[in-house]
């Protein structure tokens, strides 16, 4: 019962439970991009059990420094700024448990968004790249539609049919379902 928080953007107090809940040894903190809220908890919940964190991606080292502004600007109680144990590039590997997840660097959203791929139990973590039916906004600082575009492509929908993706927000899809449908990037539209 090994395992990891990803994305811990506040309601620190509910996390804990859960895993308390579920008898679960947390084992680091993973996170897919620095917005706000994927990483605002993160500091108290590394702190508490003690685990470095990992990710994302030195693209998004900006967010994280700016997380004092980012707090005013979504009016939230301000968050201190930190850097993460180990930053991630493209390919790295994190284990968690007995589980090993694949990190792909997907800019778009942001610079230095990940996902994170995990085979055996087929299923990828996407953060904000991409939502049931829609894809993440690229109109923050150092956003790029046609980067997250290519990402999307490129990445995620070459990854198997049946693979479940859980998105940041929103309820879950599979790799499949979008590139048949998602009217931003289904098979439809390319070229
Ligand atoms: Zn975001
Ligand atoms: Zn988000």
């Amino acid at each position: 019962m090994k395992g990891a928080l990803v994305d811990p953007g506040g309601d620190v107090e509910k996390l804990k439970s859960a895993v308390n809940q579920h008898k679960v040894d947390i084992e680091k903190v993973i996170l897919t991009h620095g917005h706000l809220d994927h990483v605002g908890g993160t500091l108290e919940i590394a702190k508490y059990y003690d685990v470095p964190i990992v990710g994302p991606h030195i693209g998004d080292k900006f967010w994280l420094d700016a997380l004092m502004q980012q707090s005013q600007m979504f009016g939230f109680p301000p968050a201190t700024p930190f850097s993460p144990t180990q930053w991630l590039e493209d390919n790295d590997k994190i284990t968690v448990g007995t589980l090993t997840l694949d990190v792909l660097h997907c800019p778009g959203h942001t610079p230095g968004h990940v996902a994170l791929v995990e085979h055996t139990s087929n299923q990828v973590i996407v953060g904000d790249i991409i939502f049931a039916g829609s894809i993440g906004r690229t109109d923050f600082p150092q956003g790029n539609h046609d980067q997250l575009i290519s990402s999307i492509r490129e990445k995620l929908l070459v990854l198997p049919d049946d693979m479940k993706i859980y998105p940041g927000h929103g309820p879950t899809t599979t790799i499949g379902h979008e590139r048949n449908t998602n009217p931003y990037v289904a098979s439809s539209q390319w070229g």
